[in-house]
């Protein structure tokens, strides 16, 4: 494993409603030897303490090695950048790095600098490097950002245009208020704005921007080796909490020949929940042994009676997000939760039991796809 090293806030401000910029001082070592362009690997505390491990493009050019600077989108309901917003001067944090090949090694070809969001902080670390040296080549910045609320870093990228002819910026907004007087659209629409591509392209933050950039970027005959890409997201990527996803990799280890999905209110009670559960088993010939896991909705996973239900039982509950149970178009009819995170988990479309109502709570049976076999069977414990 990387050693990790560790740095402590020194200033941190809001720069829009949602990005944050934080300058840490290296502390241990006391600096951070990098490239413009790399990325540290943070090790931050999700809400249940549980690591979680995300990539921060570094903000700021490699002159200082013993600070650096992030800025960061909080994305709600995000462990990292719910961690790195609520960091406060003199907090510390703990990151591996510098990672990354997002960096310059061309000193004459002209550079082109794409970017959307916060994927400003790779290119514009680029951007304060390249313009510190004594060089000739031209450089452009296309940032795409939805609207003005979105804007940062304006008056000094304007200023830094204007005191060097061979930069050029453009900022486009894709939602501005009618009173914008800049460009309107895309970054990809400014693409081909002075004709042919040429030089290298270094492109950065949204996936879907950057796969329609490259495409459009290849199809005028651009060589791979000049478009460089530094992917932040990818839109409708879901992404589960480490903790849940080692949890459900151990649960795919256990027996059990069914999940049992669950919907219920805040606040049904463990009693109840059993009392649901062993129901629905008995009506179709199953018991406890039987079940691999309990599978709910994220938001339950406060629940004291499901911490309850798992220590009484023994069986694991895992919950899903709102994104991947929108994933569940498996039948014609608007699915029950119960009966969409029973057939996610099972990883199958078949339902032994479609939900059953018991007072607050929803119960639904899916089979599991490929059942552990245990003692030779995978139906074992199954009552006859
Ligand atoms: C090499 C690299 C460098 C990165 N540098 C930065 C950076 O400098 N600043 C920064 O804010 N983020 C950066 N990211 C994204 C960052 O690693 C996290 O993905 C992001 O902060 C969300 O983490 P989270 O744990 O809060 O939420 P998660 O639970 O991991 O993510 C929740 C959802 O948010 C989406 N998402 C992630 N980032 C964004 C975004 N910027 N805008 C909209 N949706 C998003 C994800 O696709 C996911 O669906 C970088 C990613 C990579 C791979």
């Amino acid at each position: 494993m990387a050693e990790l090293k560790k740095a402590c806030v020194v200033a941190s401000c809001m720069r829009t409603p949602s990005v944050r910029e934080v300058t840490f001082q290296m502390l241990e070592p006391t600096t951070l030897p990098r490239r413009a362009g790399q990325y540290i690997l943070l090790h931050a505390r999700g809400p249940d303490w549980a690591v979680v491990k995300r990539a921060y493009s570094i903000a700021s050019a490699p002159h200082d090695p013993t600070r650096f600077r992030l800025c960061v989108k909080h994305i709600p309901g995000g462990p990292a950048s719910t961690y790195i917003h609520s960091l406060v001067e003199g907090s510390e944090m703990r990151f591996s790095g510098p990672w990354g090949k997002f960096v310059v090694d061309d000193e004459v070809q002209e550079l082109n600098l794409v970017a959307t969001g916060t994927g400003m902080s790779a290119v514009g670390a680029l951007l304060e490097d390249e313009l510190a040296r004594g060089r000739a080549r031209r450089v452009t910045l296309c940032w795409g950002l939805r609207n003005e609320a979105d804007v940062f870093r304006l008056h000094e990228l304007e200023a830094m245009a204007a005191a060097r002819p061979r930069f050029r910026f453009t900022l486009a907004l894709s939602r501005p208020t009618e009173g914008w007087s800049g460009f309107r659209g895309r970054v990809t629409d400014l693409l081909f704005r002075d004709g042919e591509p040429r030089g290298l392209y270094y492109l950065s933050g949204n996936g879907a921007m950057i796969a329609e950039a490259e495409e459009m970027l290849r199809s005028t005959g651009l060589s791979e080796a000049s478009i460089r890409k530094e992917v932040f997201f990818t839109p409708g990527q879901i992404r589960v909490p480490l903790s849940e996803g080692q949890k459900r990799q151990a649960n795919r280890r256990r027996p059990g020949t069914v999940v049992v999905g669950l919907g219920l209110h805040a606040g049904a009670g463990a009693e109840e929940i059993l009392a649901a559960v062993e129901t629905t088993l008995i009506s179709c010939n199953l018991r406890l042994g039987d079940v691999r896991n309990f599978a709910t909705n994220a938001a339950r996973s406060d629940e004291p009676s499901l911490h309850a239900l798992t220590r009484d039982t023994g069986v694991p509950v895992e919950f899903y997000l709102p994104p991947e149970l929108e994933r569940d178009q498996s039948c014609g009819a608007i699915p029950s939760l119960c009966e969409v995170v029973a057939r996610l988990s099972a990883g199958s479309t078949e339902l032994l039991v479609p939900k059953r109502k018991t007072g607050s709570v929803t119960v639904a049976i899916a089979a599991v796809a490929s059942p552990l076999s245990v003692g030779g069977s995978a139906h074992a414990g199954r009552t006859p």
